[in-house]
């Protein structure tokens, strides 16, 4: 595999981005070497500057559930870019994706269109504090929600902590407004609502962690976070930036029934393009100015090229047995690399769920929460990275990242990915 011409763009880069890079992630500091640069990609495959093609399980990181350059999205992109750009005015594509989603989503009344997930999750939490006048906000540790302030947050050491900052420039006075407790750890759910149930103005969770491997919740779980928000006037925000759109239309909704007070979508929302959203009850979102006293914002939000991108990908999405067959397919990866493993005796598994999936290295068949990851383990996934690469897959460059699949991965191609994994293993384990 050629890497000339990546390394050399990459060498560019670090004279001009924070670590070469406009988001972390994209360095390749978990799995070692330097980022590969993209030029092209056409359905379920990947061009390189270096003429190498590979199948792409990372897939902008979740957003293209159709693959690369669908002809419906390239279609509707081109013939609304061509009508201008923005307007910073209401457009009928702004209508036409909202009532889409209001149409779609049981428990959305309302949505507000933003322009990343961090974004929207932001102003969820904003509207949280506004609506209940209350200032705390509980989240899991494990949950990732974008690269807000108050939730850039690590646990501490007890069941329940308060938070205290992930990141330099985030005060300690505000990560104090945090409270912490790991995901499906049924014990200190209770002791958290307990301690602080009255003050607690929101709890962010997603349902379906998928951001710190796949972190599947046990719904008898996620009915108690639930009926102990309701019970405590505290709101729970579901952010299905990564599982909305994914695992079925509604997100998580499809596959548990469970339902938010405010949801905070983004990735998939946009085909491909800076879309984010929050959306929730009538009489919460009625808070958002202009009609109510909590300010929200956006220059671009509602993009109408953005918008008809959104379009275009989600009613593809809303084709009978769309989620269905994604999910067939991804079970089949998950089966065959399972079965290769368990008959080589390695301590490996593929955990799925829809079209998600997540590889680690333990000897169970689903992790729940954070802290029962082997941090160690992550070398040999940096192995196994730099072996499909070598195969021509191309997967997230860190063991901690989810892989997805899209409509546009043939049988073909899933099997080719099967056999590169499996390969990849004997020359790892
Ligand atoms: C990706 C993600 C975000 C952040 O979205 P950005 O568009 O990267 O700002 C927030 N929450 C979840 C669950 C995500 O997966």
């Amino acid at each position: 595999m050629k890497r000339e011409r990546s390394e050399q763009l990459y060498k560019e880069a670090l004279d001009l981005f924070p670590g070469g890079v406009n988001s972390p992630v994209r360095a390749f500091r978990s799995v070692g070497g330097t980022p590969l640069f993209f030029t092209r990609g056409e359905g379920a495959l990947l061009h390189d500057v270096d003429g190498n093609t590979f199948i792409d399980l990372c897939l902008s990181w979740g957003p293209l559930i159709l693959g690369h350059a669908h002809p419906a999205v390239v279609e509707a992109i081109t013939r609304r870019v061509a009508m201008g750009t923005s307007f910073g005015a209401p457009t009928e594509e702004e209508n036409r994706l909202g009532r889409m989603i209001v149409d779609h989503i049981p428990f959305v009344d309302r949505v507000r269109f933003v322009s990343s997930g961090t974004e929207a999750v932001q102003s969820a939490v904003r509207l949280a504090r506004g609506a209940t006048k209350r200032d705390l906000i509980l989240k899991f540790d494990g949950c990732y929600h974008g690269h807000v302030d108050s939730l850039l947050v690590n646990a501490g050491s007890g069941l329940v902590t308060f938070g205290t900052s992930s990141s330099a420039g985030v005060p300690e006075d505000l990560a104090k407004l945090t409270v912490v407790v790991p995901l499906n750890d049924h014990d200190a759910l209770e002791q958290v609502f307990r301690t602080h149930g009255p003050r607690l103005a929101g709890a962010i969770i997603e349902p379906i962690p998928a951001n710190n491997g796949l972190l599947l919740q046990e719904r008898s779980f996620l009915e108690r976070l639930r009926e102990l928000c309701t019970a405590h006037g505290t709101l729970l925000i579901f952010d299905e930036v990564i599982s909305g759109f994914r695992v079925g239309f509604a997100g998580s909704f499809c596959v548990n029934g469970i339902v938010p007070d405010l949801v905070t979508y983004g990735k998939i929302i946009g085909g491909g393009m800076p879309v984010g959203a929050y959306g929730g009850r009538l009489d919460l979102m009625k808070h958002i100015a202009p009609e109510g006293p909590v300010y929200q914002a956006g220059t671009l939000s509602g993009n109408p090229v953005a918008m008809a991108a959104g379009l275009a990908q989600l009613t593809e999405c809303l084709r009978p047995g769309f989620y269905e067959a994604l999910e067939a397919r991804t079970a089949s990866l998950c089966t065959t690399v399972n079965a290769h493993a368990k008959a080589k005796g390695y301590t490996y598994h593929l955990d799925h769920i829809g079209s998600i999936f997540w590889g680690f290295f333990a000897d169970t068949e689903h992790i729940r929460r954070a802290d029962a990851i082997d941090g160690a383990s992550m070398r040999t996934y940096a192995k196994l990275h730099a072996a499909l690469l070598e195969r021509g897959v191309y997967a997230a460059p860190s063991g901690y990242e989810v892989g997805f699949l899209s409509a546009a991965h043939t049988d073909a191609q899933v099997q080719r990915v099967a056999q590169a994994m499996c390969e990849a293993l004997d020359a790892v384990m």
